[in-house]
C-alpha cells in the first residue's frame, strides 16, 4: 500500500491511496470517521406534529443530521466531570419552534 499526500491545508488532507483493495480503503475510511467527534440529536420531544410524517420518522430524520460545533467548547459525555449525568459542558439543548 502506498499513501501519497497531495495537499494539506488546516484540518483537510487530500491523499492518494495506491496498491490496495477497496475493502481496505473502506476500512481505513471507517476508522477515520470514528475518530471524528460528532454531535447529533439524541433525545427529541415533539409537542405537536402538524406534518404528514409520524413522530418516529421525523425523529429519525432529525437524528441523522450531523450538527456543526466547535470541538473546543464541547466535552465528550464520557470525558466530562459530570459522570454521564449531562451538563452544559457536554450537552446542547436546541429548540425548534416552527
Ligand atoms: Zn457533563
Amino acid at each position: 500500500m502506498k499513501v501519497k499526500v497531495l495537499k494539506k491545508k488546516g484540518q483537510v488532507l487530500h491523499f492518494l491511496l495506491e496498491d490496495t483493495d477497496p475493502a481496505f480503503a473502506n476500512s481505513l475510511r471507517r476508522i477515520m470517521i470514528t475518530e471524528i467527534p460528532t454531535l447529533a440529536v439524541e433525545w427529541l420531544d415533539i409537542h405537536e406534529n402538524g406534518s404528514a410524517l409520524f413522530d418516529e420518522v421525523v425523529s429519525h430524520r432529525i437524528g441523522m443530521i450531523p450538527l456543526k460545533f466547535n470541538p473546543k467548547r464541547i466535552v465528550a459525555t464520557e470525558d466530562c466531570k459530570c459522570s454521564n449525568k449531562g451538563c452544559p459542558l457536554c450537552q446542547v439543548v436546541l429548540v425548534l419552534d416552527k
